[in-house]
């Protein structure tokens, strides 16, 4: 029956944006086919009600299936380095994603963030400074909701602040940012990437066609991405530098300023961390390269408070503070939430490590580090990497290492999950990861 047909797409992978595309192109009147690997895929059901002519077909990858689709549209969690994806690039099948399709969708403004870390508390941000500037603005992408369903939803929304993930970006070629950032790049994903240089490639497709670039200047890799002649604005984590966004000091406060203009002091903010300066910083940046009134920034950066599973305190019990950071999937987030602690601190960390090298999360626990309880499948190679110089415990999942973090931790220290790794070997995700240590933590009681 493959070999008879003719899709105008095929969907590669039925997550949350492999159904926003399979809707979008049904809705459309397109002949739209999905693949998905798992027996079950989450969303077929939903799918199935809605668009009973689109089949889900489960199982490996139908090549004669996929040579039939004039475009292939593939799910960021998809290898594009499947043999079945590799043959039809082979056979010059253009394979696109979701991002693109929006791309071609919309008319409105977008605001495109991408980085390996703090992309979903800039997208935030933004969001929160556009809406109280007034602007009728949406915000989802990487972290959900689908851009696709965005668009579906708000058609008339005014601006779509999107988070972009490498993933996404590299499967789209025709979206034009008005305002593009790139937060910072450190190793993460290379499980999927040959090398750093292709990882950060992908992550700077997010500049082509900008019509402002928004860029780290302390970061190498950012600050040598090709802008294709846009606007450009800077914002750095120091005030030594000529950035355009930095702190400085005045009278003993830390102000965050934009072209030598004070914005906000930086304790008008609730968020830890001086990696939430730098954020706070790249989305004035972001919001003015957008026009945003400063005042109306302001006030958002003002009112913002951590989201879920990202530095977020989750109380005091049995004598410490519990922080759940589980959003931390790579090791310089681990690093960024470490570095922010000012009491000393167990860490909880562990999961699939997709080849990163732990020595940066050594040196960051050198100071305040009183222990560590490392779990899950690479908690061998993390323990290695920590155990010169800290107390490590070995335990097998994350239950077991919450009784170890409450034995081996003081009375006023902190325990921080901050895993450094990928949940998938012990959860469905970073969210499942994250309100399991909530309910083990709150099970102990107050105090
Ligand atoms: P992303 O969407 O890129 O994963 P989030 O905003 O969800 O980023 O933050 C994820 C984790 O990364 C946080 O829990 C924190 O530990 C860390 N983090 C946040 N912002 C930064 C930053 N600017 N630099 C380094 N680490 C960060």
């Amino acid at each position: 029956m493959a070999n008879a047909t003719q899709w105008d797409r095929v969907i590669v992978g039925l997550g949350e944006s492999g159904h926003a595309a399979a809707c979008h192109l049904a809705a459309a009147g397109e002949r739209v086919a999905v693949l998905d690997t798992r027996l079950r895929p989450p969303r077929a059901d939903d799918l199935r009600a809605r668009f009973p002519e689109v089949p889900v077909i489960t199982g490996d990858f139908d090549d004669r299936l996929l040579a039939n689709a004039a475009e292939i549209v593939l799910s960021p969690g998809v290898d594009p380095r499947h043999p079945a994806l590799a043959a039809a690039r082979q056979r010059g099948q253009p394979i696109i994603g979701e991002i693109e399709l929006f791309a071609r969708a919309v008319s409105a403004p977008v605001i495109g963030i991408t980085g390996s870390n703090g992309k979903t508390t800039v997208t935030r941000m933004v969001a929160a400074m556009a809406a109280q500037a007034g602007v009728d603005v949406v915000a989802g992408g990487n972290l959900g909701p689908a851009a696709l369903t965005l668009l579906e939803q708000h058609p008339d929304a005014e601006c779509f602040v999107l988070e972009l993930s490498s993933f996404q970006l590299e499967t789209t070629r025709s979206l034009r940012p008005r305002v593009a950032a790139v937060l910072n790049i450190s190793p993460d994903h290379l499980d999927r990437y040959e090398n750093m240089a292709d990882y950060a490639a992908a992550k700077a497709r997010v500049f082509t066609g900008s019509g402002h670039a928004v860029i780290n200047a302390d970061d190498p890799w950012v600050r040598t991405m090709a802008t294709s002649g846009a606007g450009v604005s800077r914002f750095a984590g120091e005030s030594d530098t000529e950035a355009d966004w930095r702190p400085e000091y005045r009278s003993g406060v830390e102000w965050l300023t934009g072209d030598g203009e004070a914005v906000l002091s930086r304790d008008e903010m609730q968020l830890p961390g001086r990696h939430n300066t730098l954020n706070a910083l790249a989305s004035l940046a972001i919001g003015d390269a957008f026009g945003l009134d400063r005042a109306a920034m302001r006030e958002a950066l003002r009112a913002f408070r951590p989201l879920p599973h990202r530095t977020e305190s989750l109380g005091w019990h049995g004598g410490r503070l519990w922080i759940n950071d589980s959003k931390a999937t790579n090791v310089a987030s681990a690093v960024a939430a470490v570095s922010g602690m000012d009491v000393p601190v167990v860490l909880l960390a562990g999961g699939e490590a997709k080849g990163q090298r732990f020595e940066a999360l050594a040196a960051a626990l050198d100071s305040v580090g009183r222990a560590a309880v490392v779990y899950g499948r690479d908690a061998a190679a993390i323990a290695d990497a920590l155990g010169d110089t800290l107390t490590v415990e070995v335990v097998d999942d994350l239950d077991a290492a919450v009784i170890a973090a409450q034995r081996l931790s003081r009375r006023g220290d902190a325990v921080l999950l901050s895993p450094a790794c990928a949940s998938l070997d012990q959860f469905r995700d970073y969210r499942a990861r994250g309100e399991h240590f909530r309910r083990r933590v709150e099970a102990m009681g107050n105090g």
